[in-house]
């Protein structure tokens, strides 16, 4: 497979060609609607239940608490606009985190339009959120805590269980939006103790669209798509069935593969922040060190700015982000690495290397071999560095 320097990852993944040759039938002979009567739709109905059980069995599951989706995003609004519809007479109050992905800030302040109240809890400089700060925040009317397991830009893993324990014990519903770390790590719903969960197809080989919600099975929330009775009448349209047959593979190897994966690339992320804090000066690591996804590591480059790397490193054949503001289409930069409390130029001058199953060493040495006369050449066009 020909992917060059691809250290994006978090962003999205390559289709894994096993899961795309899983889902080639599904397009022509296996093309048909699964609600429909003859024999190739109860077919296309056996395939969508096959990749049900697979999803439900990466993270410990039952195939009934499976549900499909358009996306990571879809089910994270579902999720909270679900059960704001669903316990509005019960409360309003609903607390999340300040590093959550768009899909939950965005759905949180809709939902603040449609007066509930939101509740941002604050994370400490290694990202993490103080479950006391949990506690604190309670009221009585809270329906809903949603924090995220895995952050996207720094890695960072949330102490869940800890967190789920202080809603359970007020009978709250605990949501978390695992899309990157579901796959990655293992992630059981049981263990973990989450009343609903969200993952996404294309963070792990999957194809792009396809997007899992966990609901155990006596939560009840409402729908946000309303239509024919699919999915249990929680998401109606006809199921994406290639997409759905897709993500189902992608979890089988995602489960079958997770370790191995885990053994590889860790030392490959290790070498790479390593060779970074030796070889330039003035960089640090955003976020824990340890405590965080194996495939992720953020850096600050300081007096200059992540995305000025960025289109340098493009130029060499590298594909990575950054928390700068151009580079994520807003003014401000990150919110992530703001909220671990970055000065603002610190943030702009950010690099996300998120590595996958396609990197090499190879691939690794030549990304410490570019980067620090990349670095060297844009820090001598500087003003804030020549100041210094
Ligand atoms: C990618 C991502 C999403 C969105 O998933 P899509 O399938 O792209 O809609 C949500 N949350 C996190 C943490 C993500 O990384």
């Amino acid at each position: 497979m020909e992917i060059k320097y691809y250290f994006d990852y978090n962003a999205t993944t390559p289709t894994d060609p096993r899961v795309v040759e899983a889902m080639k039938p599904y397009f022509f002979e296996t093309f048909h609607n699964p609600s429909s009567f003859y024999r190739k739709a109860s077919e296309a109905n056996a395939a969508v239940e096959t990749a049900r059980e697979k999803v439900a069995k990466l993270i410990n599951a039952e195939p009934r608490e499976i549900f499909f989706t358009g996306g990571g995003t879809e089910s994270d609004n579902l999720a909270l606009q679900g059960t704001a519809s669903k316990l509005k007479d019960k409360g309003n109050h609903i607390i999340t985190s300040a590093i959550e992905h768009p899909a939950v800030l965005k759905a949180c302040k809709f939902l603040k339009t449609k007066g509930y109240e939101i509740t941002y809890l604050p994370v400490d400089q290694n990202g993490f959120v103080d479950p006391d700060d949990l506690k604190k925040s309670i009221k009585d009317t809270t329906i809903l805590v949603t924090i995220m397991h895995a952050n996207n830009e720094i890695g960072t893993l949330q102490p869940l269980k800890e967190l789920a324990k202080i809603a359970h014990e007020k009978g709250i519903y605990f949501h978390t939006d695992a899309v990157q770390s579901t796959g990655k790590i293992p992630v059981d719903v049981k263990e973990l103790d989450v009343d609903m969960l969200s993952c996404s197809s294309h963070k792990i080989y999957g194809p792009k669209g396809v997007g899992v919600f966990y609901k155990k099975h006596k939560v009840k929330i409402d729908p946000l798509i309303f239509g024919g009775g699919h999915e249990k009448g929680l998401r109606a349209g006809t199921e994406n069935v290639p997409g759905i047959v897709g993500m189902g593979k992608a979890a089988e190897l995602a489960l079958a593969e997770m370790d191995d994966e885990e053994r590889r690339i860790r030392p490959l992320r290790d070498k790479i922040q390593k060779g970074i804090i030796e070889t330039i000066p003035e960089v640090f690591i955003n976020g824990d060190t340890q405590d965080k996804l194996y495939n992720t590591t953020n850096v600050s480059v300081r007096y200059i700015e992540g995305e000025s790397i960025l289109a340098m490193l493009d130029g060499e054949g590298f594909a990575l982000s950054s928390g700068s503001a151009c580079s994520s289409k807003s003014l401000d930069p990150s919110h992530v690495l703001l909220a671990i409390g970055l000065k603002h130029e610190d943030a702009h001058g950010s690099l996300r290397i998120s590595l996958g199953k396609y990197n090499t060493d190879e691939e690794a040495d030549r990304l410490l071999e570019v980067l620090p006369p990349i670095v060297e050449r844009l820090r001598s066009m500087s003003p804030f560095w020549k100041k210094k």
